[in-house]
């Protein structure tokens, strides 16, 4: 059943691991996306499994893409078990045009169609600019914006140009206030978020949807406790968010539901932003940010 947060707000069921609910509440009908396909890329941990297990739950079969093929297959085996859907694991990476280009293909040979698309692949640490070096700049806007690009249009030409489609991108709030010690994440996703709106534009006509979540700190996953989320959650500091929590990778899920189903029909080109309302509030205090990143990097060693 779905918990009572300590305000008496009904969460959606969330496990903290990279594992597959114990009990799950429809809000939508269960049939939403019957028979549909969904290209979930990173779909094999995080954000990312929770929304191929979600869009599962809802009728559609997945495939989840990323690099690490033995930790997919592992996905895959408790996506299935859990929904009673097919889930395909195949190898890319997204800076890699062919490796999409082949997985593509697999998926259409083997599921017949894709309907949604989401690009949720990311890398992410923190950073400041003065200490980032060239490269690490490189491949974080490499792997977050062409890798979105790169995907996006490998599925539209394969298949999203002669039948319809729905991307949903998977981004972030960090470039809204320019976040301390996030100058490379911050700025691929800005981008992305141009993106959105340049394909939903170009790509409406061929009765494609480009939308956007851009999520807030999220509970349970890799980028949450790299990003000190755990530590700043014990010490408090999510009390200045207005919703005064994380949220979590089953909240994140709903809100790409919405986008990438007949829910949201008439809605192209938009960001939701799913943070309780977080970057309106949160701090963003560069010698604070300093001081938590010298800590970390000494415990590293
Ligand atoms: P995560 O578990 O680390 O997910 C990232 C995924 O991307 C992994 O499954 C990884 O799989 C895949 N990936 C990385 N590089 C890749 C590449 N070159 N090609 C293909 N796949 C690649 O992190 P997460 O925290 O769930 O984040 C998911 C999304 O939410 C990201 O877009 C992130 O920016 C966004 N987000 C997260 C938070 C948060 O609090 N967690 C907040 C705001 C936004 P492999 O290692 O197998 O390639």
């Amino acid at each position: 059943m779905a918990e009572p947060s300590r305000k008496g707000e009904l969460l959606p069921e969330d496990v903290g691991s990279d594992d597959c609910l114990t009990s799950y509440t429809h809000i939508y009908s269960p049939d939403l996306l019957k028979d549909q396909v969904a290209f979930i890329t990173g779909g094999g941990s995080g954000i990312g499994l929770r929304i191929a297990e979600i869009l599962m739950r809802h009728g559609c079969d997945a495939v989840i893409a990323s690099r690490n093929l033995d930790k997919l297959k592992e996905a895959a085996k408790k996506l299935s078990a859990a929904t009673g859907r097919r889930c395909l694991p195949v190898c890319i990476d997204v800076r890699q045009p062919e490796s999409i280009t082949a997985a593509v293909d697999e998926t259409l040979k083997e599921l017949g169609r894709i309907d949604i698309l989401v690009n949720n692949a990311a890398g992410n640490f923190l950073c400041p600019a003065t200490s980032l070096s060239f490269n690490a700049f490189k491949t974080v806007m490499e792997i977050d914006t062409m890798g979105t690009f790169n995907t996006s249009k490998v599925v539209y030409e394969k298949w999203f140009q002669n039948h319809g489609g729905n991307i949903v991108n998977i981004s972030a709030t960090l470039g809204y206030k320019g976040q301390a010690l996030q100058v490379h994440a911050g700025s691929a996703k800005a981008a992305n978020d141009a993106m959105t709106k340049h394909l939903a534009v170009e790509w409406g006509p061929s009765g494609v949807r480009v939308n956007t979540v851009a999520p807030g700190p999220i509970s349970g996953t890799e980028g949450f406790r790299r990003l000190g989320g755990p530590r700043g959650e014990a010490a408090g500091a999510f009390q200045s968010i207005p919703l005064q929590r994380a949220g979590n990778k089953t909240e994140m899920a709903h809100c790409v539901l919405f986008l990438a189903s007949r829910a949201s029909s008439y809605v192209t080109g938009a960001i939701l932003v799913a943070d309780g309302g977080a970057w309106l509030t949160s701090p963003n205090d560069v010698s604070m940010l300093l001081g938590y990143w010298s800590a970390e990097k000494k415990r590293d060693k």
